[in-house]
């Protein structure tokens, strides 16, 4: 793969001031594919002094303007979504077949949507005897994680840029080369120097400096819960606003007249995705005493249709996990659920069969998973399901509600009624009914402890802006 070898800052490739390098590995076959530098915090520092330099300029640009390069962005994206497709197969491990629909179509239907809602979004509005100019906040520091590593860069750049911010991505550390091509797009289209920067490098080094820099307004991030705490209490020190994308343990909540078959299959789906490595997955399937052995069964037929193979290859429907830290963690979330009791269903923790070099684990479903139970209770992160029993209504509800998280969920009824109210009582921020499909449009956030603030649509616009009243 091709790498560049500097930082992205001020419109132009430069060489870091960090020595180090990051290598990138391949995590179907554990061979480096490329390396990128290891920005450190002066490389953070010069990166955010070129994001300000950039930002009255940028503020004050029309938005007709704003929306026109957006537009040139979403275009650029397309173009060249064969190669981001393979880029992300290549440093992530998913699937060639989902990198093209999911990982790059996600996100470039997400900045055209930007383009288009800036034809129409009010950025003044009149209450009473005042005009409230809705302005940028300022200075952006966007923090990414590797699992839908540009779709997450989408999501917080584009709305960060149309909203009139100038930004500071500091990308994940297993997949900065699908970064570096987005900031080569943002090249192309022409963006003024300095209005969107790219710095690589370790969290704890170049994301930490990024997260207490005074030159930065505010921090977005999406990772996992513990980081995101260091994150806001970094951010707390110089008073910069906070937007946090953490972790989840959804629900998929099968009430008992809903259709058994597609729910299941639909589940298990959603969790397999991305081998188990998405923040909103339905990692816990709630089914009622009467069909729960039904159920056990549907799963671990469909769970048995995800065969670990090669992500390059066009049939592949499970790839390898990201980083061999990550497998090893899963694994043990395995072996830790099956020594806590849990019934093994299908999979383990053991390597797939002829999978031993990359980073493979075995789809793997539990059942008579009871909610103290570490599976029922920590993200894991993985291809694993947790089937967990529930007597009613109302133990459904305790269960679903008895994590620290509330990202996502979903809720299966033959009555509609029926499966909305069951949702208004969910402490979460999505909820899908019957299997409804991704809104790129709809808020996405948590409750509780998977996070503060929404992406997507107006919403994601809105967490950009901050509000001046003029008095009349
Ligand atoms: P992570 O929290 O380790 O890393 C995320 C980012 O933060 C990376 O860019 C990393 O370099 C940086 N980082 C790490 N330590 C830092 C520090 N001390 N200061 C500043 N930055 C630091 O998470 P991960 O392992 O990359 O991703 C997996 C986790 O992310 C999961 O828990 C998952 O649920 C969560 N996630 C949430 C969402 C969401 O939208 N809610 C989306 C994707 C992933």
């Amino acid at each position: 793969m091709q790498a560049h070898d500097g930082m992205y800052i001020d419109g132009e490739w430069r060489r870091a001031a960090g020595q180090g390098r990051i290598e990138v590995v391949n995590p179907a076959d554990e061979r480096p594919i490329g390396s990128v530098p290891a920005g450190n915090a002066e490389d953070v520092d010069t990166a955010v002094r070129a994001a300000r330099a950039a930002f009255r300029g940028w503020a004050e640009t029309p938005p007709a303007e704003r929306a026109a390069r957006i537009g040139a962005l979403t275009a650029r994206l397309g173009a060249r979504r064969e190669e981001i497709a393979r880029t992300v197969t290549a440093e992530l491990g998913a699937p060639l077949t989902f990198s093209g629909k999911v990982h790059t179509g996600m996100p470039t239907s997400v900045a055209a949507s930007y383009a288009r809602l800036l034809e129409t979004y009010e950025f003044t509005e009149k209450v009473g005897n005042s005009v409230v100019h809705h302005e940028p906040v300022g200075v952006v520091g966007a923090i990414t994680p590797w699992n839908y590593p540009l779709h997450q860069i989408v999501a917080k750049v584009v709305p960060a840029l149309a909203a009139g911010c100038t930004v500071v991505l500091k990308p994940a550390e297993d997949t900065p080369l699908v970064a570096q091509l987005f900031a080569e797009a943002v090249h192309e289209v022409g963006f003024p120097a300095g209005v969107f920067n790219l710095v690589t490098g370790l969290g704890p080094v170049a994301g930490q400096a990024l997260a207490e820099h005074e030159g930065v307004d505010l921090v977005s991030f999406t990772g996992s819960t513990a980081v995101g705490k260091l994150i806001a209490a970094a951010a707390a020190r110089s008073v910069k606003r906070v937007a946090l994308e953490l972790g989840g343990k959804s629900a998929n909540v099968i009430l008992p007249d809903a259709d058994l078959g597609r729910a299941v299959n639909v589940g298990i789906a959603n969790v397999m995705a991305n081998s188990g490595q998405t923040c909103s997955a339905w990692t816990r399937m709630l089914v009622d005493a009467d069909r729960y052995e039904e159920a056990v069964e549907l799963a671990r037929a469909a769970a048995a249709k995800y065969v670990p193979g090669d992500p390059a290859h066009p049939d592949t429907r499970l790839g390898p996990l990201v980083s061999a830290g990550q497998r090893e963690r899963v694994r043990g979330y395995i072996a830790g659920g099956v020594a806590q009791g849990a019934r093994l269903v299908a999979g383990g923790p053991e390597a797939p069969e002829g999978r031993e070099r990359g980073y493979f684990v075995r789809p793997t479903v539990f059942a008579d998973v009871t909610p103290q139970m570490t599976i029922a209770q920590e993200e894991i992160f993985g291809p694993v399901v947790s089937i967990m029993r529930y007597e009613n209504e109302e133990h459904a509800l305790e269960i679903a509600n008895g994590t620290v998280y509330g990202l996502a969920g979903a809720v299966w009824s033959q009555d509609e009624a029926a499966a909305v109210a069951f949702a208004r009582r969910m402490e979460t921020g999505q909820v899908d009914i019957n299997g409804g499909r991704f809104n790129p449009l709809a808020p996405f956030g948590g409750y509780k402890q998977s996070g503060v603030g929404r992406e997507l649509g107006s919403h994601g616009l809105a967490e950009f802006l901050q509000t001046k009243s003029l008095q009349f």
